[in-house]
């Protein structure tokens, strides 16, 4: 235990009552055990889960620190010295329940990170802030109140009051003038002024439940698999379990989810439902409030207003959520650990689950601890499970997998086609096949007969790359902060003129009107989305308003982003063209064609899960067509037409493609077959960098244990961002346990920091 002693006599007069363990949360490296602080009698009895402010350092400068453990016991000091005391309390309220607070104990162990960053991390910034809290006026019966005498009116509402039932009081004073239906607050003021009502304020914040178009279709009669795999996971609902729902996309997966939380919340339980990025899937919440007509669903995500986030996470903690929906953060959720009775990750596999900031935690991996505490199931669901929970189902044997094979009745499965790239390509100059003849033929035959297309490339802005035209020269043009190079940008769809951006720091830049080193033309190699765009438009002729992109340039507040879906929806768009953002949830009847413009962007990544990446990005796009009565079909572009993610995705073959993987990880001894974390050190010139890594390597090597492999430091994939130099050492064990144990005696002398980054479980290997 870790005690702050107070040598400053006379600061704290009174004698402390009890004691607390707190952790501050900023700037100190601690983990679950905190610093213990007094408690003053004016402040006892303090609860774990409580904000206050305690005296910090030498200037006991007042600082925010959580309560994470209560005592009766003095701690026991050196003579002469006494504990310091907490000074106040932030909030009265009890912010954070103690089943999260033994949540962050273990986040901060597993992920590296100390524990007070961990517990604001939970706490949504507006709750911590009281957005959004209103004060209101509340008045009531005075109990003894003193004898004068009073006009008519004020005796009739005085009488108004009296005749309430004891629930509806205190209220408001404009809800009172309504009832005793006078037309002014003189009477009320003036009782008030008199004694014989009593007025006090309270702090509260006003919630709503979210109104939106629903959706109440529901199927007749579930299939055969749907059904076994309902019953199976529902019959686990009193213990923890850990379910695999593997489908291809359209197999009725949602209808799976919306059956169990049916049976998890007919008892008064909660269910906790996470889905990548809400803001993209409108649908889910319209699927659930349409079946779900009477029960209060709460739905936590970062597109909502501040006072919005506050508001639906009151109602969770107030105990009025059945449902609770929302992205990764919504794993924090302040559900009562006992009322948790099911906990959902839908679409599994995706990244954006991981949460790339310390602390570094996977929302995934973080549900299935917090359905473990609250012993109930967690149903993971994906078309493309990640190999983590493949290997979890398949290998260790620690989840049961329950699969769809088919698609519901009623969807078609898409044709697909791989387009060898190689033989496309054309005349003029490079980068200009971009669109090869089948696909281009195929979206004008699809708006011609009335359907709609999906374009998916990975790649924002017009150009990858700006180089020299003379191809003995080589120039091209980089980033002055990062090693990436500069992507070329158009200002407006329509317009020619544009700009530079580095997609890692930011930094912008004019284009040089010519080659720097040879003074010769300069050209745009390449296609992102900005280029397809403008090839839909001047080549193919596709009237402007037909085609909408949506990527992380275009998607600036998400109402934009819903005004685009919906005019997709309704037809007014024929072609929307994308990021992976398209490949998600998006679900539209009408979609007859999707073509995927390079399905090479992942496949080169110097990234041990680019082949995942590769398998589930096709994969998932080509689920997103078939959902309406003609037959739709995929046209997949490709340079490497005989790589196996590309050929396994466009057959549906999961399980081949996963099993060649998981031999690949073997030999590899990468993720998932062993654990990893990932120290990453950066600093402001190389030879510090590169220093400072080499004698990190030196020190975690000389602690590793026989079966933790502690690699050599080496410079990151992009060894520079913004100024910094990057190197990373990665270490590896065959358990969890085993990387743990080593991690644990690691964290004595090598404290995480802004140059120091730890990523256990890493998804970035950037
Ligand atoms: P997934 O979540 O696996 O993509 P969904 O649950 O969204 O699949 O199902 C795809 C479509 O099929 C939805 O429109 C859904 O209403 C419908 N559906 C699901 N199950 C059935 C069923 N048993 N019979 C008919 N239609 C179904
Ligand atoms: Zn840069
Ligand atoms: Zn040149």
């Amino acid at each position: 235990m870790v005690c702050t002693l107070d040598s400053m006599a006379g600061l704290f007069d009174e004698p402390s009552v009890s004691y607390v363990q707190v952790a501050v949360e900023r700037g100190i490296d601690q983990f679950q055990d905190g610093l213990t602080y007094g408690v003053p009698n004016r402040l006892h009895p303090l609860h774990i889960g409580q904000l206050v402010t305690v005296p910090l350092g030498k200037g006991n400068s007042p600082t925010q620190a959580w309560v994470i453990q209560t005592n009766e016991l003095s701690p026991t000091l050196p003579k002469g010295k006494e504990a310091k005391q907490v000074f106040d309390t932030v909030r009265d309220t009890i912010l954070l329940q103690t089943d999260l607070v033994e949540l962050a104990k273990w986040m901060s162990q597993y992920y590296y990170t100390p524990i007070g960053p961990t517990l604001a991390t939970m706490l949504p910034g507006p709750v911590r802030h009281g957005t959004g809290l209103v004060t209101r006026q509340l008045v009531d019966l005075a109990t003894n109140p003193p004898q004068v005498s009073i006009t008519k009116k004020q005796q009739h509402v005085v009488d108004t009051l009296s005749g309430l039932p004891d629930t509806e009081r205190p209220l408001e004073p404009s809800t009172l003038m309504k009832l005793a239906n006078i037309g002014s607050r003189g009477p009320i003021e003036r009782l008030i002024d008199h004694g014989q009502l009593t007025c006090h304020h309270v702090t509260r914040v006003e919630a709503s439940w979210f109104r939106q178009s629903v959706d109440t279709s529901t199927p007749e009669k579930l299939t055969d698999e749907q059904t076994s795999a309902i019953e199976n996971i529902a019959s686990t609902f009193s213990e923890y379990s850990s379910h695999l729902l593997f489908g291809v996309t359209g197999s009725g997966k949602t209808e799976v989810y919306i059956r169990l939380i049916e049976k998890a919340i007919a008892n008064g339980g909660v269910a906790l439902y996470l889905v990548p990025e809400i803001s993209l899937t409108p649908q889910t919440a319209a699927r659930l409030m349409g079946r779900f007509p009477d029960k209060r669903i709460a739905v936590l995500h970062s597109a909502l207003t501040k006072s919005q986030r506050h508001q639906q996470w009151c109602l969770v903690s107030d105990g009025k959520a059945d449902i609770v929906l929302g992205a990764r953060s919504a794993v924090f959720a302040p559900i009562q650990e006992h009322q948790l009775r099911i906990v959902i990750v839908d679409e599994e596999h995706d990244h954006s689950f991981k949460q790339e900031q310390a602390p570094r935690y996977h929302g995934r991996d973080v549900a299935i601890r917090r359905a473990w505490m609250a012993k109930c199931p967690i149903v993971l669901g994906s078309a493309t499970p990640s190999m983590e929970s493949w290997w979890n189902a398949t290998y260790r044997k620690i989840s049961t997998v329950h699969t769809l094979t088919k698609r519901a009745p009623g969807l078609s499965s898409p044709d697909i086609e791989v387009v060898d790239m190689k033989h496309e390509r054309r005349q003029g100059e490079i980068g200009s096949s971009v669109l090869s003849e089948k696909l281009e033929r195929a979206i004008h035959q699809t708006i011609a007969k009335g359907g709609q297309v999906l374009l998916l490339l990975n790649r924002r802005g017009f150009a990858p790359w700006i180089a020299c035209s003379n191809r003995t020269c080589g120039w091209m043009m980089k980033c002055d902060h990062c090693d990436s190079s500069m992507v070329y940008h158009r200002r407006k769809p329509l317009e020619q003129a544009g700009f530079v951006r580095c997609h890692h720091c930011s930094t912008e830049q004019r284009v040089p009107k010519q080659c720097p080193d040879c003074s010769k033309k300069i050209i745009q190699l390449g296609a992102g989305t900005q280029r397809v765009e403008a090839i839909l438009r001047e080549t193919l002729q596709i009237p402007n308003e037909q085609i909408a992109r949506l990527d992380s340039d275009t998607m600036g507040k998400s109402s934009d982003l819903h005004s685009m879906l919906d005019k997709f929806g309704k037809g007014e768009i024929k072609i929307l063209l994308g990021t992976q953002m398209i490949a998600k949830g998006l679900d539209f009847p009408n979609v007859q064609l999707v073509g995927v413009i390079d399905a090479d962007t992942a496949i080169d990544l110097p990234d041990f899960r680019a082949a995942e990446r590769t398998y589930q990005i096709v994969s998932q796009v080509c689920g997103r067509c078939g959902r309406g009565k003609e037959t739709a079909k995929a046209i997949i572009q490709t340079f490497s037409p005989h790589a196996s993610p590309i050929i396994l995705a466009s057959k549906g073959e999961y399980t081949q493609f996963a099993s060649e993987e998981l031999t690949f990880r073997k030999t590899a001894q990468v993720p998932p077959v062993l654990r990893m974390a990932r120290f990453i050190i950066r600093d402001r010139t190389f030879e510090n960098a590169a220093g400072r890594a080499d004698s990190l390597a030196d020190r975690l090597s000389s602690i590793a244990s026989e079966n933790v492999v502690v690699s050599t430091a080496t410079a990151c994939v992009l060894p520079r961002i913004a100024d910094w130099f990057r190197f990373d050492v990665i270490v590896t064990a065959p358990t969890s346990k085993e990387l743990q144990t080593f991690l644990k005696i690691a964290r004595k002398s090598v404290h995480a920091s802004r140059d120091l980054a730890v990523d256990i479980d890493p998804i970035s290997m950037l």
